[in-house]
C-alpha cells in the first residue's frame, strides 16, 4: 500500500513538473513569447498561401500566355481530384509518397553517403519537432510517464540532436570538397544549415546551463521536496552536486552518509521526473566544460537567455520556411508525385506552367544535375554559370518572375543554347524536376521576349563592325571579369603563341574551314591567322571575326598542331571575352537609355 501511495504521489508530481517544466527556464513574459509564436506561424501560413497561390500564376512556357490564374487553378484542382479519385493514379501516387518522399530511393541509388546525411538531417530535425517542440501536445499524450529530463526521451532528444549536426556538418564538408562546377554555393545553401545547427546548439547550450544551474534546482526543491530547511536538503544538495553535476558555490561535502541520505530523497523525489545528465550525450560534453566556469557565469542568467535565443531562432525557422530553402520540404514530394504521374508534356496545356512554377521551388541546389550534365565542362572555358542546369534554374525563376536584367538573360539565352537537350539532368533530379521541358519552354520564352540564341543578335553585324564597336564604345572596356576564371587567361599571355610557327596544319584539319567556300568571306580569319594576330598581340582584331564565333569547338586544331598551341582554348576565350562585352555594352547602354543620353557610338550600333 506504502509502496503504490508513494508511486502515485510520483506520478502526480511528474505531470505537475510535465506541465512546469518550461518554467525552470526562468520565468518569460508568456504574452511576448505567445505572440512570437503565433506571428510566426501566421508568417509560416501567409507564405505558403502565397507560393501556393504564385505556382498558378508564374507564367513559364508558352502556354501561360494563353491561360490565365483561375483556369491554372481549376486545371490544379481537377489533376489533383483525379489523382485521389483513380485507382491507378492514388496507386503511384502512394508508392511516390513511401518510396520517392519517405525512403528518397533516388538519392539511395546515386550516393549511399548523401542519403545518410540527408536522412540524418531530415529525420533528426522531423523527431526533434515531433518528439521536443510539441512534447506537450504530442510526446506527453502518446507515453505517459514522459518528462523531458528522464531517458529514453533526454537521450533521444539528445541523439536526434547529434544526428542533425553530424547531417550538417557532413553536408557543409561535402559541399565544400566537390568544387565548381559539379556544385555551386549560395547564401541559402549555408544558411539553411546554420540556421539548423544554430537551433541545435542553443537548445543543447541550454540544456547544460540547465544541469548545472544550482538556482533551477531550488525550485525544483521548493515546488517538490517543499522543504527550506537547509539541514534537510543538505544530502539531496551533495548527491546532485556529485550525481546530477549541479554546480552548488561552495560544493558541497560528499560524506557516505551524506551522500546515502541524499539518494534516499532522491529516490523519494526525483527519480521518477530526473535521469542522470550523462545521459544527454550532446549537452553532457558542454556540462564538463562550462562547470568549472559555473561561479563566473552563475550572475548572467544564462538559462533565460540561451532559452529566448533558442527559441527565437526556431520561430525565425518557422516563420521563414516559405521564403527560403526550406519550402523545398514541400515542393520536392509534390514535384516527385507530379513526376510519378507522367512528363509535364502529357500534362494539359493548363497544368503546365503550374508543374513548372512549382519545379522552380523544388530546387535544392544539391548540384546532382550539375555532376551529370553533358555540358557542365564548358562552364570551365566560357564561365558563364547559366551553362549549369543547377543554376540555369535560377535564371530562369528570375525570367518568369520579370526579372528586368538584359544581361542575366542573355546569359541564359546562352547557357540554353549551349544545353544539347540530353535529359541527363532530368533523369537524376532527386526532387523529380523535369528540366528538359523546363528548359525547352524557358527557350520559347526567351525568344519571346527578345533574347534569341546568342548568335542571333551576335550575326546582325559584320565581324568588321563589331570590332570596331568593341574598341570604341565606352562602356566596353578589357578589364578582368568577375566570371573570368584566372587559370584560363590565354589569350593575354605571350607564352600561348610563341611556339607557333604558321605551319596552317590548324587550318587544314578545320571542319569549318573545310565546310565553307570562301572562308575569307565566311569566316574572315582562319584559326591559323587568329593565331598571327594573337601572335602580333592585335586581339582586339581576332576578337570580332567570324571565325571566332563559328567555331564549333571540336577540338582538332588543338590536338594537331605540332607545337601544342592550345589553339581551339584560345577561340573558345576569345569568344567568351567577345561575348562578355557585349553583355556589359548592352547592359549599359540600356542603364543609360533609361536616364542619361549616350553620345557614341549610336544605341542602334549595338542593340540586338
Ligand atoms: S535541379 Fe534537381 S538536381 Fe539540379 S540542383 Fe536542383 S534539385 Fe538538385
Ligand atoms: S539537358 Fe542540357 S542541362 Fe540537362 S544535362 Fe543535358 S546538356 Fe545539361
Ligand atoms: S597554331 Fe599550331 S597548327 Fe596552327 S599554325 Fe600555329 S603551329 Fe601550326
Ligand atoms: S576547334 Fe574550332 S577552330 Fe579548331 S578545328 Fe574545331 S572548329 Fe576549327
Amino acid at each position: 500500500m506504502e509502496e503504490s501511495a508513494r508511486l502515485s504521489r510520483n506520478r502526480s508530481r511528474r505531470l505537475a513538473l510535465l506541465h512546469n517544466q518550461k518554467r525552470y527556464s526562468g520565468e518569460k513574459p508568456m504574452r511576448f513569447v505567445t505572440l512570437v509564436a503565433y506571428l510566426s506561424l501566421i508568417i509560416c501560413l501567409a507564405g505558403i498561401l502565397y507560393r501556393l497561390v504564385r505556382w498558378c500564376a508564374l507564367p513559364v512556357g508558352p502556354e501561360s500566355e494563353d491561360v490565365g490564374i483561375i483556369p491554372r487553378l481549376l486545371a490544379a484542382i481537377t489533376a489533383l481530384t483525379a489523382t485521389l479519385v483513380l485507382p491507378r493514379r492514388l496507386f503511384a501516387l502512394m508508392r511516390t509518397v513511401l518510396l520517392e518522399v519517405i525512403v528518397q530511393r533516388r538519392i539511395l541509388r546515386q550516393s549511399r553517403v548523401r542519403w545518410a546525411v540527408h536522412m540524418m538531417i531530415f529525420y533528426g530535425m522531423l523527431l526533434l519537432i515531433v518528439m521536443h517542440t510539441f512534447d506537450d501536445q504530442i510526446t506527453a499524450h502518446w507515453f505517459s510517464g514522459y518528462a523531458s529530463t528522464l531517458n529514453p526521451f533526454m537521450f533521444l532528444r539528445n541523439l536526434l540532436g547529434i544526428m542533425v549536426l553530424v547531417g550538417v556538418i557532413a553536408a557543409l564538408w561535402r559541399r565544400r570538397s566537390i568544387r565548381t562546377p559539379r556544385r555551386t554555393t549560395a547564401f541559402s545553401d549555408l544558411f539553411l544549415p546554420a540556421l539548423l545547427a544554430g537551433i541545435v546548439l542553443t537548445g543543447a547550450a541550454l540544456e547544460a546551463v540547465q544541469i548545472i544551474s544550482p538556482t533551477l534546482f531550488d525550485q525544483m526543491v521548493s515546488d517538490y521536496m517543499r522543504s527550506e530547511d537547509p539541514e534537510e536538503i543538505a544530502p539531496l544538495k551533495a548527491f546532485w552536486s556529485e550525481r546530477f553535476e549541479v554546480a552548488f558555490t561552495p560544493p558541497p561535502t560528499h560524506d557516505p552518509l551524506v551522500m546515502r541520505q541524499g539518494r534516499r530523497l532522491h529516490a523519494e523525489y526525483c527519480a521518477a521526473c530526473h535521469s542522470r545528465p550523462v545521459s544527454a550525450v550532446l549537452a553532457f560534453p558542454l556540462v564538463l566544460a562550462i562547470k568549472p566556469l559555473s561561479e563566473h557565469i552563475a550572475g548572467l542568467d544564462l538559462t533565460t537567455w540561451l532559452w529566448y535565443v533558442h527559441y527565437l531562432i526556431s520561430c525565425l525557422a518557422l516563420a521563414l520556411l516559405p521564403f527560403s530553402k526550406l519550402f523545398h520540404l514541400f515542393a520536392a514530394p509534390v514535384s516527385l508525385i507530379a513526376r510519378a504521374l507522367g512528363p509535364a508534356a502529357t500534362d494539359s496545356p493548363a497544368n503546365r506552367p503550374t508543374r513548372r512554377a512549382m519545379s522552380l521551388d523544388a530546387c535544392t541546389h544539391c548540384g546532382v544535375c550539375n555532376r551529370h550534365c553533358a555540358v557542365a565542362p564548358i562552364f570551365q572555358v566560357i564561365a558563364n554559370p547559366r551553362i549549369l542546369p543547377s543554376e540555369k534554374l535560377g535564371g530562369v525563376a528570375d525570367l518568369a518572375a520579370g526579372r528586368k536584367d538584359a544581361c542575366a538573360h542573355i546569359l541564359l539565352a546562352e547557357g540554353s543554347c549551349i544545353c544539347t537537350a540530353c535529359g541527363r539532368c532530368t533523369r537524376f533530379c532527386p526532387s523529380g524536376i523535369d528540366l528538359q521541358d523546363l528548359w525547352a519552354a524557358s527557350t520559347a520564352d526567351l525568344n519571346r521576349q527578345g533574347y534569341a540564341e546568342p548568335h542571333g543578335w551576335i550575326g546582325r553585324h559584320t565581324a568588321s563592325e563589331w570590332a570596331q564597336i568593341l574598341k570604341t564604345h565606352p562602356h566596353s572596356n578589357p578589364g578582368k571579369s568577375s566570371l573570368q576564371r584566372p587559370d584560363i587567361r590565354l589569350a593575354d599571355n605571350p607564352d600561348t603563341f610563341w611556339a607557333c610557327i604558321q605551319c596552317s596544319t590548324c587550318t587544314n584539319v578545320c571542319p569549318v574551314v573545310a565546310a565553307s567556300e570562301d572562308p575569307q568571306r565566311d569566316l574572315e580569319l582562319t584559326p591559323q591567322q587568329i593565331m598571327n594576330l594573337m601572335r602580333l598581340q592585335l586581339k582586339e582584331t581576332a576578337l570580332g571575326s567570324r571565325m571566332v564565333w563559328n567555331c564549333v569547338t571540336c577540338y582538332k586544331c588543338q590536338e594537331h598542331c605540332p607545337q601544342n598551341v592550345r589553339v581551339a582554348d584560345v577561340l573558345y576565350e576569345l569568344r567568351n571575352e567577345a561575348f562578355r562585352r557585349l553583355c556589359q555594352c548592352r547592359r549599359r547602354t540600356e542603364e543609360d537609355d533609361s536616364g542619361r543620353q549616350l553620345t557614341s557610338p549610336s544605341r542602334r550600333s549595338i542593340d540586338a
